[in-house]
């Protein structure tokens, strides 16, 4: 091994424990107290992502995906850092069923991180500017450029956007749909620009990709689809489970009809601008 250049030193790569791991790391920077790293739902290593791995069931995927506790495999951390190549995880998941079809819709979501990965490959530029124009009636202009303090602190006022927001910071994960919902409101509700959220979500995520994340949210904004991406309560309470709040009087922002939400949003769609 070559000596460590003068003035610098090597710094120690094992430890007892991850807490000391982590208090270490955390006194590189100056941070006081000791990092929350319980809270984090997720074992670093190999070891700990093949047993990611081995715990994954394809078919039950298919039907309960979209549900907060359906059967998401929480295996991006592990892809995002290249702990598990796609590839292998394709494999496993074809080897776990019968028939390749029962794999179909789990693969076609590797398949969109791939093909995140292309564009981003392709295009290392554009991964940070509007690839179309918003087709809300609003100009990009119209979007603030800053994230506010009630959202980074999950004080906005809607209870169930405030919980998804608590767990984001708490564990560094969030379920795909949560997501969606998080970045719509985001952005269609406060009117606040992509880029400032997706900054944000980079700074919590395990799996923070710029390719992954920046593209979702486009989609979502409607700069890298057809029309703005928008939910309601109904569909939170669908999809969401008894452990997210969905009264009401407690998120009275979401509680309107699609027809209803779309004319508040978006007023201007289907007028001079739409
Ligand atoms: C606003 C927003 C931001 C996002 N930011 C990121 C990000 O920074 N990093 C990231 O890896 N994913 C991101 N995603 C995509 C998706 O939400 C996560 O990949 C997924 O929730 C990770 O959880 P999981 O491993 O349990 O996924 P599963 O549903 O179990 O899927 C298995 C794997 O497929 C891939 N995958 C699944 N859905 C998507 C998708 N829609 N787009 C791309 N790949 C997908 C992931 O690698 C995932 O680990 C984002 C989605 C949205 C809507």
């Amino acid at each position: 091994m070559s000596a460590p250049m003068k003035g610098y030193t090597l710094l120690p790569k094992t430890f007892d424990s991850a807490l000391d791991m982590a208090c270490f790391v955390a006194g590189l920077s100056g941070v006081d107290s000791a990092p929350a790293i319980d809270a984090a739902p997720f074992a670093g290593g190999r070891a700990a992502a093949e047993a990611a791995l081995a715990g994954i069931d394809p078919r039950s995927y298919a039907a309960s995906r979209n549900h907060l506790d359906g059967a998401v495999t929480r295996l991006s951390p592990y892809i995002r850092h290249g702990i598990l190549s796609l590839d292998e995880v394709r494999n496993h998941a074809l080897a776990c069923v019968g028939n390749a079809k029962e794999a179909e819709k789990f693969i076609q979501e590797l398949a969109w991180r791939d093909y995140w990965q292309r564009i981003y490959l392709a295009y290392p530029d554009r991964i940070w500017i509007d690839i179309e124009n918003y087709k809300t009636g609003f100009d990009a202009e119209d979007y603030d450029d800053a994230l506010p303090d009630d959202i980074k602190g999950g004080e906005t006022g809607v209870a169930c956007i405030d919980q998804f927001i608590v767990i984001l910071s708490d564990t560094g994960y969030l379920h795909n749909h949560a997501r969606m919902y998080l970045a719509a409101y985001i952005i269609h509700w406060r009117r606040i620009k992509w880029q400032a959220g997706a900054r944000w979500f980079l700074q919590q995520l395990l799996d923070g990709d710029p390719a992954s994340n920046n593209l979702s949210w486009q989609w979502i904004a409607s700069t890298f689809s057809n029309k703005p991406y928008i939910f309601n309560l109904e569909n939170v309470a669908k999809y969401c489970g008894p452990d997210i709040n969905t009264i009401p009087r407690h998120n009275l922002a979401l509680d309107q009809s699609y027809e209803r939400l779309t004319a508040l949003l978006f007023p201007h769609i289907g007028g001079p601008y739409g």
